[in-house]
C-alpha cells in the first residue's frame, strides 16, 4: 500500500504550502511613488494604485516581478502559487512569461489574465485570447476575470465559456468592495465548482455561487474592506495573499487573529484547514517536503509562534531549497535584476499624467 505524504512527515515538516491567489506582478509595487491622491474608498485604490501600476507593466517588468515573487514564496515553504496577472499594455505572452520565470525558480504557477471590459471590447478580447493562447498551449491555468462590474455580461458569458471549453475554472475577484454587489446575480447562472471566488467580503452567506472561496486576510484589512467572516460560507474556503507576499504561514496566522476578533469561539484549526484547501486546488503540493526551522509544525503551536523559516524544501523529489538558499537560482541576482526592475516601473508611475484616461 502505497504510504500517503502526510503520515511521512516529520514534526518539523509539511507538504509545500499553497499561495490561493496572488498578484505576482505586484512584488515591484514596494516603495513605488505615493499615488497621486489620497484614496478615500476601495475604488479609489483600485484607480489611484493598482489600475495605473498594471497600466505600467510591460514584459521585463512581469519578468522579474514574478521571479522575486516567486523566490519570496519559496523562501517561506510556499511551493504553488495561483496568480491572477493583469497588464493591459502588455498582454500577449504575459501568461507564459510569469510560467516561465516560476519555473525557473523551481515553484508551481497556475496563471490566469484577468479580463476587463475597462479598457474597451479590445482589451476584453486581447486578455480572452491571453487566457486562450497559454492554456490552448498546455499552460497550467484557469480563465481570468477581473471582476463581475468591469466586465459586460456578454465578457462574463464568453469568459465562462472558454473556461468550460478549456475544462478548467474561473478565477475572479467577487464582491471585494461595495461596487461590486451585484456579482451575485450577474454570476449565478455561470459559476462551477472549479471557479475561484476571491474575497467574497460583500456576499450573502447564502449567496449560492459554486467553487472555492478564497480568503485574504492582510489585503482585506490593508483596503478596509471589512471582514469576509469566510466560516459562515458551504463552500470550500482557501487562503491567499492578494498580492502581497507569499508567506502563508503569515497569512494562516493572520486568519486566525482576524476570525478570533469576530469570534473568541474560532481556532487555529478552522484557519488551518482553510490553508489544507490549497492542496485540493493543487494536489502535487501535498508530496512536497518542507522542512521548518521549527519542531511542532502544528497549528496551535504555529499561531502563537512568530519567524519560523523554511530550511529545506524539496519540490516533486528535488532540492529546491537548501538551507534556506535557492537551488536552482542565484537569489542576489534575481534580487538586484527585480530592483533595477522597480525603478523603472516608478519612474513609468512618476511620470503618468494624472488623471489617465482608461483606456492606454
Ligand atoms: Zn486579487
Amino acid at each position: 500500500m502505497a504510504v500517503s505524504p502526510v503520515a511521512a512527515l516529520a514534526s518539523n515538516q509539511t507538504p509545500g504550502l499553497v499561495c490561493a491567489h496572488h498578484h505576482l506582478y505586484s512584488a515591484l509595487a514596494r516603495g513605488m511613488p505615493a499615488p497621486p491622491a489620497d484614496p478615500t474608498s476601495f475604488l479609489e485604490v483600485l484607480e489611484l494604485v493598482w489600475w495605473r501600476l498594471d497600466q505600467a507593466l510591460d514584459l521585463d517588468m512581469i519578468e522579474w516581478s514574478a521571479k522575486l515573487g516567486a523566490l519570496e514564496a519559496l523562501e517561506a515553504g510556499t511551493t504553488s502559487i495561483i496568480d491572477h496577472h493583469e497588464s493591459p499594455r502588455s498582454i500577449e505572452g504575459s501568461l507564459d512569461t510569469i510560467a516561465r520565470a516560476c519555473a525557473e525558480v523551481g515553484v508551481r504557477v497556475e496563471c490566469a489574465y484577468g479580463v476587463t471590459d475597462r479598457h474597451g471590447p479590445e482589451g476584453a478580447q486581447s486578455g480572452l485570447a491571453e487566457n486562450d493562447d497559454f492554456l490552448s498551449s498546455g499552460g497550467r491555468g484557469r480563465v481570468g476575470v477581473h471582476a463581475a462590474f468591469t466586465c459586460s455580461d456578454e465578457t462574463l458569458a464568453t469568459a465562462a465559456d472558454l473556461a468550460l471549453e478549456h475544462g478548467v475554472g474561473v478565477h475572479i475577484h467577487v464582491a471585494e468592495g461595495p461596487d461590486d454587489r451585484e456579482a451575485v446575480q450577474r454570476l449565478a447562472e455561470l459559476s462551477t465548482d472549479d471557479w475561484l471566488i476571491v474575497h467574497g467580503v460583500n456576499l450573502p452567506s447564502d449567496h449560492g455561487l459554486r467553487g472555492t472561496i478564497v480568503h485574504n486576510p492582510r489585503s482585506n484589512m490593508n483596503n478596509s474592506v471589512g471582514y469576509s467572516a469566510p466560516a459562515r460560507f458551504s463552500n470550500p474556503v482557501a487562503l491567499g495573499t492578494d498580492g502581497i507576499g507569499a508567506d502563508m504561514l503569515e497569512e494562516f496566522r493572520l486568519a486566525f487573529v482576524r476570525a478570533r476578533e469576530a469570534d473568541l469561539a474560532a481556532t487555529p484549526d478552522d484557519s488551518w484547514g482553510w490553508l489544507s484547501t490549497g492542496w485540493d486546488l493543487f494536489p502535487e503540493a501535498a508530496t512536497d517536503r518542507v522542512t521548518w526551522s521549527y519542531e511542532d509544525m502544528d497549528p496551535w503551536h504555529l499561531v502563537y509562534t512568530p519567524t519560523i523559516g523554511a530550511v529545506d524544501i524539496d519540490i516533486d523529489g528535488e532540492p529546491a531549497l537548501a538551507d534556506g538558499r535557492p537551488t536552482r537560482v542565484d537569489a542576489d541576482e534575481i534580487r538586484a535584476k527585480a530592483r533595477e526592475q522597480a525603478r523603472r516601473l516608478h519612474s513609468a508611475l512618476a511620470d503618468m499624467p494624472y488623471p489617465v484616461g482608461a483606456r492606454p
